[in-house]
Parts: C-alpha cells; sequence; structure tokens
C-alpha cells in the first residue's frame, strides 16, 4: 500500500471504533489522545470501555452500523475480530470515501496507523508502508529518547505569540529569524524548564526589540551546489538553502540538491535548459537587487563553485553597487570533482607542477582563441590543462594545442556528469581528439583533463579512444 501522511481533524463529528472488547478499547484509547469523544459500535463493552463510556469519553452506538451511522465520520476503525463484520464495516466506509482501518488487515484498511511519539501539540508520525513495524518501533524508541519531554511547551509558546508576531514582524526573513531567535534562546530554555511565565516574558520582550529593530534589508548568497551530487553540498550550502527565500538556479545545480531547500521557498530556473534561452544576466542582477531590497535572503545556486566560469564577477560588482551585502559559499568545482571520482592527481609532483582553469567557450564568441593564453609553455609536459565548456569545441581545442607544439600523443580524459549517476568517462590523446572529436560522443556538461596526469590509472570505468600510431606520425 502507498501512503501519504497527513494529521485528521477529529473536531467535528467524531471517529467511530466498532467492537466491545479489548482491541477497540486500545483504539478508542489512542484516539482520544486527541478526539473529545470517541463513538463505539457495539452489542456490549468490556470493562474499559465501560469506564470510559461512564467517563463521557465513550459514546455507545448500537452494534452492526450501517450507512448512516458511519457516514461523514472522520475515520473509522473497524474492531470487533469478526473478519466477516469488520469487512462489512470497512465495505461501507470505503463505498462513503471514510478512511477506514482494520487492524493487522491491511487489504480492508484505506489508512494505515503511524507509530506515533506523542508530545502534545508535537506529533511525530513515523510510516514505513507496511514493509517494517520493527523498524517503525525502533524509530520511534530513538525519538523518544531525543525529543525533550517538553516539546509541547515550545509548541504551545509559538502558538500562544503567533498573531502577535504577525502583527508586529514583516513575514519572511524578519519573521523566520525572530521564531529561530526564541527557539535557539533563553526563552526555549526557560519553557523547556518548564518556567512557562519567564519564558513568555522572554518572548514579550523579544518581539518589541525585533519589532523596534529597522527594516532588514535582504542578502543574497552567491553558493555553489557543487557537480551534481547532493553528498558534495558543504554544510553551509544546505543551511543557505534552509534559510533562502528565494533561489536561482541554474541547470546544472542539480535536483537533488534544490531538496535541501524549505518547502515555501520560491524556485526560479534562470540557467539554460534544453531549447530554452537562459534569463540574460542583467535580469538576473536585477531580480536579485529587487528581492534583497524587499527583505529577501536571495541564494543564487551555481554548479561547481560560483567563482569558477560562473559569472559571479558581474554579480558581485552589481549587487556592491547597489548596496547589497554579499556572502559567497564555495561549491566543489566540477574539474575537481572529475578528478576525484578518477583518483588522479592534476599536480604531480613528477609530472605536473600547475593546472589552468581554461573555458573552452570565451565570453563574446562560440570559439576560443586561447590569445591569452601562452599554449606552448603549458605544453611543456609538465603542467595539467582543465577545460570547462568544451563539448562543443574540443576538436578545436586539441588543434590550437597540436599547433602550439604539445606532443600528439599527450593524453586527455574527459568526463561527463562527474559525480552523478550517469558519469561517463572517456580516454584518448591530443592527436586523437583533433582528428575525431566526434568518436568521444560527449556530450555536456562535461570537463576534458589534458596533461601527463590524464594517462595515469584511473578508477573505475574509462571507454578508450585510442590513438592510432598514423594519427601521432601525422602530427609529428
Ligand atoms: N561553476 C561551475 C562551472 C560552470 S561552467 C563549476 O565550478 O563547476 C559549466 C561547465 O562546468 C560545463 O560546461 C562543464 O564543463 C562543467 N560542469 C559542470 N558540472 C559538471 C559535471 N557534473 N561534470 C562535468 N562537468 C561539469
Amino acid at each position: 500500500m502507498r501512503t501519504f501522511p497527513i494529521f485528521v481533524s477529529v473536531d467535528r463529528k467524531p471517529p467511530l471504533v466498532t467492537g466491545g472488547g479489548e482491541l477497540a478499547a486500545i483504539k478508542a484509547r489512542l484516539l482520544l489522545k486527541r478526539a473529545e469523544i470517541v463513538d463505539v459500535a457495539a452489542g456490549e463493552l468490556g470493562s474499559e470501555l465501560a469506564e470510559l463510556e461512564r467517563a463521557g469519553r465513550v459514546v455507545l452506538i448500537a452494534a452492526r452500523p450501517g450507512v448512516d451511522q458511519i457516514r461523514g465520520r472522520p475515520l473509522v476503525i473497524a474492531a470487533t475480530g469478526d473478519h466477516a463484520e469488520d469487512a462489512r464495516v470497512a465495505a461501507i466506509a470505503r463505498a462513503l470515501g471514510v478512511p477506514v482501518n482494520v487492524p493487522d488487515k491491511p487489504a480492508l484498511c484505506s489508512f494505515v496507523m503511524p507509530a506515533i511519539v506523542d508530545r502534545g501539540e508535537v506529533t511525530v508520525a513515523i510510516g514505513t508502508e507496511g514493509t517494517s513495524p520493527v523498524l517503525a518501533q525502533r524509530l520511534r524508541a530513538w525519538l523518544e529518547r531525543e525529543l525533550h519531554p517538553r516539546l509541547d511547551a515550545l509548541a504551545r509558546l509559538a502558538g500562544d505569540f503567533r498573531y502577535a508576531v504577525a502583527e508586529k514582524l514583516p513575514a519572511g526573513r524578519a519573521r523566520r529569524k525572530f521564531w529561530e531567535g526564541v527557539f535557539d534562546g533563553a526563552a526555549s530554555e526557560a519553557a523547556l524548564a518548564g518556567e512557562e511565565s519567564e519564558a513568555r516574558r522572554l518572548v514579550g520582550e523579544a518581539i518589541e526589540e525585533a519589532a523596534k529593530a529597522e527594516t532588514v534589508q535582504g542578502r543574497v548568497l552567491l553558493v555553489g551546489a557543487g557537480p551534481g551530487n547532493p553528498e558534495l553540498l558543504t554544510l553551509k550550502a544546505v543551511r543557505a538553502l534552509k534559510e533562502a527565500d528565494v533561489i536561482l538556479y541554474d541547470r546544472l545545480a542539480g535536483t537533488g540538491v534544490l531538496e535541501h531547500a524549505r518547502r515555501e521557498v520560491e524556485l526560479i530556473p534562470v540557467g539554460k535548459t534544453k531549447g530554452e534561452h537562459s534569463v540574460p544576466q542583467d535580469k538576473i542582477q536585477a531580480l536579485m537587487i529587487e528581492r534583497a531590497r524587499a527583505g529577501q535572503t536571495v541564494v543564487r545556486l551555481k554548479g561547481g563553485d560560483p567563482l569558477v566560469f560562473g559569472r559571479a564577477g558581474e554579480e558581485i560588482a552589481a549587487l556592491g553597487a547597489a548596496g547589497i551585502e554579499v556572502e559567497i559559499i564555495s561549491g566543489i568545482t566540477a574539474g575537481l570533482a572529475a578528478a576525484a571520482s578518477l583518483q588522479i592527481p592534476l599536480t604531480h609532483r613528477d609530472i605536473s607542477h600547475s593546472v589552468t582553469f581554461v573555458s573552452g567557450h570565451e565570453a563574446g564568441g562560440d570559439e576560443p582563441s586561447f590569445e591569452h593564453l601562452d599554449l606552448a609553455a603549458l605544453g611543456n609536459g609538465e603542467s595539467t590543462l582543465l577545460v570547462y565548456m568544451g563539448v562543443s569545441t574540443a576538436g578545436l581545442i586539441a588543434r590550437r594545442l597540436l599547433d602550439a607544439g604539445w606532443k600528439p600523443a599527450c593524453p586527455v580524459i574527459a568526463v561527463e556528469n562527474a559525480s552523478r549517476d550517469n558519469e561517463r568517462r572517456v580516454a584518448t590523446t591530443v592527436a586523437e581528439l583533433a582528428a575525431a572529436p566526434e568518436r568521444l560522443e560527449l556530450k555536456s556538461p562535461a570537463v576534458l583533463i589534458f596533461g601527463e596526469v590524464a594517462g595515469l590509472p584511473a578508477a573505475g570505468l574509462v571507454e578508450d579512444v585510442l590513438s592510432s600510431p598514423e594519427l601521432s606520425r601525422a602530427y609529428a
């Protein structure tokens, strides 16, 4: 059974339990943790249910309830223990669209009961889609130990001040920051220690102080999302995602990464997707400025590291000119992730003394001129060239390198989708790449590593596009 967790209101019509025995009593008792009254349909009541009836918490209705007794219930639990009768009740409930549970009979259920950790206003419900009640119980035991026994005092405190805070503090960052301060601070400690009036005094004071503070200006965080595998996010990046009111993200940022954002966050894609054009850079900058001025925490999420081929320079300048606070959170850049995955070093005391990060597409043009690079000097056999955005220009780059005197047999390794599930690697040589780049069948995003380190033994599967001796001779 695939299920979706929700919390059902029991404020109106009472839930219904059928059966008068012990099982029915257990279920009624559970429901009474939240419901004021539970209706029980039974011929007669066992001792526990009878006592609850005397206390006014259980109302006895006729055994064998029909359509009229079941319609409109928030939920029904059929617990007579008589299979035919439980099945009859379940069938009526299902036909009426009333959620029904029959203990230990999943085939008759339209909902399952979670394992529950109950702290008054705070409820944790644990489900395993019926796969493992034991696992659910273990989780429950763990949460019971971890969660403060007086957690409900915190929820009550927040509930009591909710409207006062909404009145005095604008929605969004200011309000969230206020509550975070409360939950991290002395008021929360007091509430958990059972000193509720002290806690209330502290919250009251904090509201006045926060309201007095000037209206907060938002800020922008340029956050590196890493190469796409969410495990390669930094802790700081995760915290930024959770704080964000709005996230402007690149396609390369990866969907698993966005899972760390708050549910209410506004997500704006600004990077290129297939067939569609990206939002122009000046529009992105204008949007960041506008949102930050409105008091929002803006996260500009970029693939890899924001400071590597990420146009961060322009953004930092524009934000600075607008007087908006900027923070930069590093990410793992694609080239380093590719090297890690291959387990080859980019520098090596014998064969590479420098790494140069190069773009295969230069600003304003499709083709790299590499005018600014001394390719001949880099071709001394002791340097590594790390090429980004070079899938469509790989052949051209290789030809430039050969023209500049690079060895035709110099190894090259390309990594597509580094760190992701669909990572692919291809090894070749500069000569081979120059002659027939299409043989690599490279797809974006990919980085290319040129240099002797690319010839070191790599971990994992590497496809080989071998250099042919004629090619090497042709360029020798
Ligand atoms: N700021 C990014 C680079 C942005 S430019 C970073 O630091 O990684 C976009 C280029 O990054 C792509 O064309 C590709 O060359 C590279 N890239 C990004 N993610 C990649 C990945 N998972 N695997 C291989 N290359 C990637």
